[in-house]
């Protein structure tokens, strides 16, 4: 053997180097978002920070440290809706007492901590209130061109650096923006860049080590004018979410992709939620949908990373629901090892919850779940965001809007008679599945779709 073939063929014989993971491997949510126990009467968002809770996020805690999936993003760990005038006021000194265990406990996981954080849209009510100068018409936003709403906001930026989080994941645009003269200078991308820098710029010199996160609503990531601020903004923060993945939805026809553009000139990890998200809906009984995201997400967060796309911000789901809790494991896995592809991470997960060691029986479980899934993406093509199963703002269980306001009454019908075979299919393979408690879980949930489909129907 000469020098030359010995080296191509030990070089053969080495494994192919591992595709890079995600970067940012997020999971986000209000902080009762993943409560297995629904809230029937809660005012959404909840927050209540309890002893269920805290066991749910222990689990959470150790799935996530199996799955790899290192940033945890939470929404609600000081307040819901409305800072008070007194920010030291915010919690007392019990909640700031679960609120540090709670923060505790995921490091110990070796998980890292960031806190939502409203910019100048969400939290701001009260502050308005007692300041109506900083209104300038949207009751909601606090003026981005008065120097005191930049006084409040430092103020809200230390009060949430005082709690031992990592980091923020900012979003500047929940409530709308500021419309005033001086403001509307500014078109969206732009306004809304310049108020995440000016608090990034802050963050990095007063806290620095911290991961800064944006959400990037608001945004108009499809439009090629907005890649020089998301360029500059990029500057300033460790990763930017494009939330309904609108600049993949450009150019595909013709080159490269405004994503994969836009993504080359990023200083930042760049990312989405991960493709359709299953709200979970606060005041809903557990078993009351059953809609797995397995194969869209898989997809799309391959097609994401070989864009370039290394950050995800993936929303909590509801893990005693059997279809979100699988569409999570895949998606985790998928992150943490975009290289095997989501269809090992499927036939993993389905080894390790359901016990089926037989691999036929797998793939027949597998074909049953991304049926179900097939079932209504169909009706959604290549959808990126939140799908809300009940009306997101309410303080009570809503009616099943994922069946009457995204379906049309053919698709329903349709949607209708393809579950009818998903759960025969899951019928047939019970038997064969040691698993019987979530197998008995998803036809129990698939009877309650088909209830609520035919409740719209009649
Ligand atoms: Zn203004």
């Amino acid at each position: 053997m000469n020098r030359r073939s010995f080296i191509a063929t030990a070089a053969a014989a080495l494994p192919a180097p591992a595709a890079e993971p995600f970067r940012y491997r997020g999971y986000l949510g209000w902080i009762t978002d993943l409560a297995t126990e629904p809230e029937p009467h809660a005012a959404w968002p909840s927050i209540r920070l309890d002893t269920g809770l805290a066991r749910d996020y222990h689990r959470t805690f150790t799935l996530m440290r199996e799955w790899k999936l290192q940033d945890l993003c939470i929404w609600g760990l000081q307040i819901s809706r409305s800072w008070p005038l007194r920010l030291e006021d915010a919690v007392t000194p019990d909640r700031a007492r679960r609120v540090d265990k709670l923060i505790a406990d995921a490091h110990s996981h070796g998980l890292r901590v960031l806190s939502g954080l409203g910019i100048y849209s969400w939290g701001f009510d009260e502050i308005l209130k007692a300041n109506p100068r900083l209104m300038k018409g949207n009751r909601s936003t606090m003026c981005g061109s008065e120097d005191e709403s930049w006084q409040w906001m430092r103020k809200v930026i230390d009060y949430v650096f005082r709690f031992p989080i990592d980091g923020v994941s900012m979003q500047s645009a929940d409530q709308g923006r500021c419309p005033c003269e001086k403001c509307a200078r500014y078109g969206e991308t732009e306004y809304h860049a310049r108020l995440n820098i000016r608090c990034a710029e802050y963050i990095r010199a007063r806290y620095p080590g911290k991961t800064i996160g944006v959400s990037g609503w608001g945004m108009r990531f499809a439009d090629p004018a907005s890649l020089p601020h998301l360029t500059a903004l990029s500057r300033h923060i460790d990763y930017l979410i494009d939330v309904r993945d609108t600049s993949s939805q450009s150019g595909r026809q013709s080159g490269p992709t405004l994503r994969r553009r836009l993504i080359a000139g990023l200083k930042c990890a760049f990312g989405t939620l991960g493709g359709p998200q299953v709200e979970p809906p606060q005041h809903w009984p557990r078993d009351r949908w059953f809609l797995p995201t397995i194969r869209s997400v898989g997809e799309h967060l391959q097609a994401l990373h070989s864009d370039g796309g290394r950050a995800c911000e993936w929303f909590y789901h509801i893990l005693a629901n059997p279809g979100d809790e699988l569409s999570t494991w895949v998606a985790a896995r998928t992150l943490a090892d975009p290289a095997a592809g989501w269809r090992r991470h499927l036939d993993y997960s389905l080894a390790r919850l359901y016990k089926v060691k037989s691999k036929p029986v797998r793939e027949a479980l597998a074909e049953a779940f991304l049926a179900a899934e097939q079932a209504y993406v169909q009706h959604i093509p290549g959808f990126c965001g939140t799908i809300s199963l009940e009306p997101l703002v309410s303080s009570e269980p809503g009616p099943p809007v994922y069946l009457t306001k995204r379906l049309n009454a053919a698709q329903r019908a349709s949607y209708e008679r393809d579950l009818t075979a998903v759960r025969a299919q899951f019928e047939k393979l019970a038997p064969e599945v040691p698993e019987r408690p979530r197998m008995q879980f998803a036809l129990r949930a698939l009877d309650n779709v088909r209830a609520d489909l035919r409740a719209v129907r009649e």
